[in-house]
């Protein structure tokens, strides 16, 4: 909202760096004059004008100075009076659970952990089916009522026994299968666990609830199975960031491989930055880490694949992150970690010998106080500063004083904490 409020203000402008006005000869190809320019530098925090040339800000200063810079051909925008501020960045999106690349999708448009029941998500699958044809992926967003009722899968199975079905929670930490969509997803109901999530089975012992990590061949299914839509998918997703004034987007790599990214990338027209963030699959053999290069790649000139993301626990909202609270929805468990703590730290090795970003999912105090003594113990001031390692989604509260000095010690040297 407060986006879309600044936006209606404002001209936005996507450009590398401001550099101040030394006396350039060279004219200009486009000057705005007259504004209010944000240029995030602490000696001069907003300038009237600004010069571009070759699509970077070559000056910036009075309106008087700027026009200066202006010859036959120079496009002239008279601010008159608005905002200018730099593109703002989405550093945290998902794609795949966000946009279904299945053709036959619901989506309760109201958020509710709950969610609706049985009987209407049902329902909901049932209608879809009229026009399925066989094999056609359905997907649809579901809550923890209908996630944690493993008579779902025959129920399923038994309306769609010719159409892979997912039914995702709508936060994404979790699926809902039927046969089809699981022998698409190229598993059994002999499957055991795979690292970094587990099953639910229900009475048969069949799979009816995927949990965590063990999702993503599903969401890597349904892509490969339709890598043509996620194209136009992405593309409006990025003309609608652009209006929004949101002109770079990291992405992180849940339902992709590194070679669909790639392809996707290479595809589609996205007028904008994107990095996309490794999102290894897991499978009884481990986490699948070949999958996706250490070193950075660049499918496009504006796009990255780089860094590494893992979920180290789930969310409160479906009751898995480890907490020091237990969660009533859950039989006051306390929740659990995705990973054992051994595989946590050879990840934090992972991490120090590669030198790739590290990205780390912890929504809950145990589990954040777990990590942050697993990064002390593996490595030095010297060794994490530099990796820039980020907690994603903390919903822990405020670290306590002992791990703010943590933080501030091996992570970000100009940490403020009291
Ligand atoms: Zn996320």
């Amino acid at each position: 909202m407060r986006v879309k409020n600044i936006c209606r203000r404002v001209f936005l402008l996507a450009f590398v760096t401001c550099i101040g006005l030394y006396g350039f000869a060279q004219s200009a190809d486009i000057i705005l004059t007259n504004g209010k320019i944000f240029t995030a530098n602490q000696q001069q925090l907003y300038v009237q004008a600004l010069a571009i040339r070759d699509n970077k800000i070559f000056a910036t200063g009075t309106t008087a100075a700027i026009e200066k810079l202006a010859a036959g051909n120079t496009k002239k925008i008279d601010l008159e009076g608005k905002t200018v501020v730099p593109g703002f960045n989405d550093q945290h999106d998902h794609f795949a659970f966000a946009f279904s690349a299945a053709p036959l999708t619901f989506d309760h448009v109201e958020f509710s952990v709950p969610g609706l029941g049985k009987a209407a998500v049902l329902d909901s699958v049932a209608r879809l089916l009229v026009n399925a044809k066989p094999g056609e992926w359905i997907e649809g967003k579901i809550g923890t009522t209908v996630f944690f009722d493993t008579s779902m899968r025959r129920s399923l199975d038994s309306i769609a026994p010719d159409n892979p079905v997912l039914l995702q929670v709508q936060w994404g930490h979790g699926v809902v299968t039927n046969k089809k969509a699981l022998y698409a997803a190229g598993l059994s109901d002999t499957a055991k666990d795979p690292v970094g999530g587990w099953y639910d089975r229900n009475s048969d012992g069949n799979i009816s609830g995927v949990q965590q990590n063990a999702e993503e061949p599903f969401r890597i299914a349904i892509n490969m199975a339709y890598p043509g839509a996620i194209i136009p998918l992405m593309e409006s997703f990025a003309r609608e960031q652009l209006k929004g004034g949101i002109t770079s987007t990291l992405f992180m790599g849940t339902g992709f491989t590194h070679s669909l990214a790639t392809t996707t990338l290479q595809h589609a027209n996205i007028p904008r930055r994107l990095r996309i963030v490794a999102w290894p699959r897991s499978t009884l053999q481990g986490r699948q880490i070949s999958e996706w290069p250490v070193v950075p790649t660049h499918p496009t000139p504006t796009s990255t694949i780089s860094g590494i993301k893992y979920c180290i626990d789930g969310t409160p909202l479906e009751g898995n992150a480890l907490s020091s609270k237990p969660y009533h929805n859950r039989g006051n468990g306390n929740g659990r970690l995705n990973y054992p703590v051994d595989t946590i730290r050879q990840m934090l090795k992972e991490a120090l010998t590669n030198k790739r970003q590290l990205l780390i999912h912890i929504t809950a105090d145990s589990s954040f106080g777990i990590v942050l003594h697993l990064i002390q113990e593996s490595g030095t001031p010297e060794q994490w500063r530099p990796l820039r390692v980020r907690v994603e989604h903390n919903t822990a509260g405020d670290p306590t004083k002992d791990q703010r000095k943590i933080i501030k010690r091996l992570w970000y040297s100009d940490y403020a904490y009291t």
